[in-house]
């Protein structure tokens, strides 16, 4: 606990100092009644009018949102009369935010955070020395709860650390630890417990919002929200919700966060990306301790797991009947059936559990680089390669039958093709050896499990021998591929991996498939990592790595994933490289159905060194 009590002070400074300009601010937040008018407020609309968001169900089937079915959007919020006044506006945006947790009171949501602990390099500035993990649901009804997909083994080191952490936010805040900032206040959002005071219009992407200053009443209690506020300027939905809680109890305390909100269904704006950040490495100040974090959660439309729920879900798609008088299956087809089956079982099951991205464009991407590595190596398999992603970030592959899966976390690290080719190799590997694990799951009692059990249950780790002939393999299989002149680039990724290896260890820690590294070596792939000049951070052109988030994104409504798209940024100082690191949030903000990609593009601060 020594390393949160230093943080913990920390933090409380910062506290400190957002409380004593909070404090000015709220001499000026009596709420004048001569406020600005919203933007666009039309002024001229008869008072009456009721201003409905579009109709997306037809009335006499509109029950209340929470009966809507899951897979389809709930129904929007009808809109009130348009605001006139400010005072208006945040009558609307507080019902707004009732709203939506009423709306969000029946969904249990993947949520993820990463944790890096930070020291400061001469060199290359704050860089991470440590980190951690968390993975749960969390359900979203009366009281904000989670439970966690780690086992407390696997937490170790955590478990100790973040066991008194979490406790403390069980006991003092109503959404708990990273992710309570999904809400400004679950209970007690109202003009009782706090002030308003407009600031400014602002764009945030391509939404107009009105920007509020929140500040809770002296007499609101402890663990309030003390920050900001940007509600967009046409349903008056929070977007984002920027700042920390106040005032915190003795021998605890709140770290500051950047929460943001996408428009993924009609009506709502759901919470996606929260990032928190401590520390201050300025000259004079003692306490260099320090971490940034990302909070990611998904799976909103996953359906919650009862028990019933799960054994009527179960099914079996690839146990065909073709035909009255279909062939018996030879016992090497049987085998083949069985194999698909356990594929399709294990496939359906992780999607289901809100760890796999249904297929789509990403799939297209990947199943490009391995069909260039089959075709250059003339390889002929009896079924398909198919390729998923992994919602998770640590990073990790691993193969389920004839279907390789690769974490979003390893996709958006590496730097360029070749190196995606690479570690697919790994797993083509596999399946052209026949290494082929996981038939047992063609039972399929063994799917029945709760969402939280699914690293328990499931597991595709091999054997030593496989993995070092599946290596051998692969490097065989890059040579002979249009990616055997760019090998040095994955060389250069391996040295980074390697040079952080061990202050990344839960990044590198895998829940399906086997590690990248035994000890604090990296092993996978360990022919190339020779290859390519040495590893230089201070030269700005190599970039050997990427940060976290620049290259896939999720819907956190229905976990697709796609490419992020952004446009090039410079880097300027070896600080700019940032390898495998967490970065602050900025999505560029879209309302439903603006575009042909309606959810929003996360980016990072430097998600744009794409290398190649
Ligand atoms: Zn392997």
């Amino acid at each position: 606990m020594r390393t949160w009590n230093r943080i913990l002070t920390a933090a409380l400074l910062g506290s400190a100092l957002i409380a004593s300009s909070a404090a000015a601010q709220q001499t000026a937040d009596s709420q004048p009644a001569a406020q600005p008018t919203a933007p666009d407020a039309p002024q001229t609309a008869p008072p009456t009018q009721p201003a409905n968001m579009p109709a997306t169900q037809p009335a006499a089937t509109a029950p209340a949102a929470n009966a809507a079915p899951a897979a389809t959007a709930p129904a929007a919020l009808p809109t009130t009369v348009a605001p006139a006044t400010m005072d208006q506006v945040v009558n609307l945006f507080i019902e707004r935010e009732h709203g939506l947790i009423k709306m969000l009171s029946n969904r249990t949501p993947v949520v993820e955070t990463y944790l890096q602990n930070l020291t400061n390099d001469p060199q290359l500035g704050p860089v991470p020395n440590e980190d951690h993990y968390f993975l749960g649901r969390m359900d979203m009804g009366e009281v904000v709860d989670r439970k966690d997909y780690l086992k407390e083994e696997d937490k170790g080191f955590q478990t100790r650390l973040m066991g008194g952490f979490n406790k403390l936010f069980k006991t003092q805040y109503q959404p708990l630890g990273f992710s309570w900032m999904v809400y400004a206040d679950r209970t007690d959002f109202d003009r009782e417990h706090y002030d308003f005071r407009y600031v400014r219009r602002e764009f945030l992407g391509d939404v107009r919002c009105l920007v509020f200053d929140v500040t809770p009443k002296k007499t609101a209690g402890r663990g309030r929200f003390l920050g900001r506020l940007w509600v967009e300027d046409q349903d008056f939905n929070i977007v984002r919700l920027n700042g920390t809680y106040y005032p915190a109890p003795r021998n605890s305390f709140f770290f500051h966060m950047d929460s943001w909100r996408l428009n993924l269904i009609p009506g709502y704006w759901v919470p996606a990306y929260i990032y928190s950040e401590e520390g201050d490495f300025s000259a004079g100040v003692k306490n260099k301790t320090a971490f940034k974090a990302q909070t990611r959660i998904w799976g909103y439309d996953l359906k919650k797991g009862s028990k019933d729920d799960e054994l009527t879900q179960i099914r079996v798609d690839s146990v065909k009947d073709d035909s009255p008088t279909a062939q018996d299956a030879s016992p090497l087809q049987a085998e083949r059936e069985w194999q698909q089956q356990a594929e399709d079982n294990v496939v359906e099951r992780l999607t289901r559990a809100g760890l796999l991205a249904p297929e789509g464009d990403v799939d297209h991407i990947l199943q490009t680089v391995v069909n260039n590595l089959q075709v250059t190596n003339n390889i002929d398999l009896p079924r398909p390669v198919r390729t998923r992603v992994l919602l998770t970030a640590p990073l990790e592959t691993f193969s389920v039958g004839n279907t390789i899966v690769i974490s979003r976390g390893l996709i958006d690290v590496l730097p360029d093709e070749a190196s995606l080719a690479a570690v697919l190799s790994h797993e083509l590997a596999h399946i052209v050896l026949g290494h082929n694990l996981g038939s047992k799951f063609a039972f399929n009692d063994r799917m029945l499990f709760s969402d939280e059990g699914t690293y328990q249950n499931l597991g595709f780790k091999h054997i030593p021998e496989e993995e070092t002939a599946a290596d051998k393999k692969a490097v065989e299989l890059l040579k002979n591929s249009p990616y055997a002149q760019k090998l040095d680039n994955v060389g250069l990724f391996l040295k980074a991996l390697q040079q952080r290896a061990t202050s990344l260890s839960a990044l590198l820690t895998t829940h399906l498939g086997n590690p990248l590294n035994e000890g604090g070596t990296i092993s996978r792939l360990s022919a190339l990592a020779t290859l390519g000049p040495a590893l230089d951070n201070t030269k700005l052109d190599q970039i050997a790595a990427l940060p976290l988030g620049g290259r896939v994104k999720i819907n956190p409504w229905d976990d697709k994933a796609e490419m992020v798209k952004t446009a090039p940024v410079a880097i300027t100082s070896a600080r700019d490289k940032m390898p495998f690191e967490v970065t602050p949030f900025y999505p560029r903000l879209a309302r439903y159905g603006a575009s042909l990609t309606p959810n929003a593009q996360p980016t990072t601060a430097a998600n744009s060194n794409t290398g190649n």
